[in-house]
């Protein structure tokens, strides 16, 4: 376990140089103070987890100290928002601080999200909020807890400084890990300046330090470009199984690892939706729940475009042609886990797409269904799941024929199949209107309800005594939290 004089810092980005990003420093936050921090993130830095409690954790995450390893940088990338290119776009108010070695070889990037005004900052003003820190972090470290790659975050940091959104709100700093943050945008940046060599440096550094296997590879571009196809694919097939609706897919927000990345007003469904916008200056649907996987194709076509003087068109092309077929291909895979099957059958897909249509037709809650289904024999369960459907016979007619599915299985003990079933179906998620309560609460300056329900998430397959009332169906005030992109 170290202490926090202890982290060992290699900053390869910054030494890319001055054409990748720009020196700037933190800029603190008054009174800087401790919401909460992960034990399980700080981990993966060896830190032992009771420094976070010493003033100093909360002085370095709120941008007053500096370890002098670090060599803070504000990156420079552009991006697809909402489907037009934006060419200047980069860290206007987060800044890397630095990468860190932890015992195991691993390697993070310390970003500082919320560290002020940056030469990237277009009109903003550098600073994130406390309800948006507070969001990011829960969803990082409960995506991570439910298998789900995502950022990971250490803390959050909260202060006096005033900052203007719809109103008055606090200033804070979240303290993002990941093994990297480039995006697709980077590629983007480089590509559309025509700055053929950083372009080329960017290319090469990426292979390199996050993609060596593919160095092996006959095209070692396209290798690489492969498995970031593959591993979107994946990702969106857990989201979409999952219920996660990131809010806000534009080509800047995408990590080249495939991880869940630059949380804005993401959420979980509540209710199955397949139309949900979570974002609601998302006017005309574009990130919607179902859009999200045509969009991870579109997204990955953008950074093909980027990887064209590296990987022939052609070449591009049929690399993309895999990502539906893998994505159909993980999300089947996951959805019959869900259901409880351990085989594959040609109507599996047919038999979830009747079960999605049946919950969006009577807005049965999508994580509570499936934990219950699992929580006694087939027929039982379906028997008692039956309320929650308006449609009664059409539900009858897909209870029959899953029953029937079921028992093509061969017979699992009802404990055998519960045990398979809860540990892929949550009962806890990170529920809209849960998170609005903790941060109502820690507004006022109670940060013990972030730490419950950071608590409760971390084990979200697990049920937990005396922890009912995170596993509940939304009240209706909670059900259409708008959430917006001002954090
Ligand atoms: P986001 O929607 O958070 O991914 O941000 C899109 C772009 O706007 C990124 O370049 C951010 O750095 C920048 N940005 C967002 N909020 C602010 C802010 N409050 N101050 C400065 N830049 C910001
Ligand atoms: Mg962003």
């Amino acid at each position: 376990m170290k202490a926090l004089d202890d982290l060992t810092f290699d900053n390869r980005f910054a030494r890319l140089g001055d054409g990748f990003s720009t020196h700037v420093l933190p800029e603190p936050i008054d009174a800087p103070r401790l919401v909460v921090a992960s034990s399980a993130a700080m981990a993966l830095l060896d830190l032992d987890p009771a420094v976070a409690q010493t003033p100093v954790f909360a002085e370095l995450f709120g941008g007053h100290k500096l370890w002098a390893e670090a060599e803070p940088r504000a990156m420079v990338y552009s991006g697809h928002q909402f489907g037009s290119y934006n060419p200047q776009l980069g860290d206007g108010r987060g800044l890397l601080l630095g990468e860190v070695y932890n015992a195991a070889g691993e390697h993070w990037d310390l970003h500082l999200k919320g560290a002020g005004q940056t030469p990237y900052s277009r009109m903003g003003d550098g600073r994130a909020v406390l309800r948006s820190s507070i969001r990011e972090f829960l969803a990082s470290e409960a995506l991570h807890a439910l298998g789900i790659p995502s950022s990971r975050a250490l803390c959050v940091i909260g202060s006096d400084t005033p900052v203007w959104r719809e109103k008055q709100e606090r200033a804070a700093m979240v303290l993002r890990l990941a093994p990297s943050h480039i995006r697709f945008g980077h590629f983007e940046y480089f590509y559309y300046t025509q700055k053929t060599e950083l372009h080329q440096q960017l290319a090469e550094h990426v292979l390199k330090l996050h993609f060596p296997e593919c160095q092996e590879q006959p095209e070692p571009y396209l290798a690489m470009f492969r498995e970031i196809v593959e591993r979107n694919a994946e990702l969106i097939a857990k989201w979409q199984a999952y219920g996660f609706c990131h809010g806000v897919m534009n080509t800047d927000n995408m990590s080249i690892l495939g991880i869940t990345f630059d949380f804005g007003p993401f959420a979980f469904l509540d209710d199955f939706d397949a139309h949900f916008i979570c974002n609601h200056s998302d006017h005309e649907g574009r990130y919607s729940f179902s859009n999200q996987v045509p969009i991870g194709q579109w997204n990955l076509s953008a950074l093909a475009q980027a990887l064209t003087p590296y990987i022939s068109v052609e070449s591009l092309r049929e690399t993309l042609g895999l990502y539906l077929p893998l994505y159909q291909a993980h999300y089947l895979d996951l959805m019959r886990r869900r259901l409880g099957l351990t085989t594959a059958e040609d109507d599996d897909q047919k038999l979830v797409e009747r079960l999605l249509q049946l919950m969006q037709n009577s807005g049965v809650d999508y994580t509570l269904f499936f934990r219950r289904l699992g929580d006694e024999s087939a027929a039982l369960a379906v028997a008692r799941l039956r309320d929650d459907f308006v449609d009664r016979e059409g539900f009858d007619a897909w209870a029959d024929e899953y029953k029937a599915r079921v028992e093509r299985e061969g017979n699992a003990s009802e404990t055998q199949r519960r045990e398979r079933m809860h540990a892929v179906n949550p009962l806890y998620i990170l529920r809209n209107y849960l998170a609005q309560n903790a941060i109502t609460a820690a507004e006022s300056g109670d940060y013990s309800e972030v730490h419950r329900l950071h608590e409760v998430l971390s084990k979200p397959f697990e049920e937990q005594a005396g922890m009912e009332q995170y596993a509940q169906r939304p009240p209706d005030w909670g059900k259409h939290l708008e959430i917006s992109c001002s954090s």
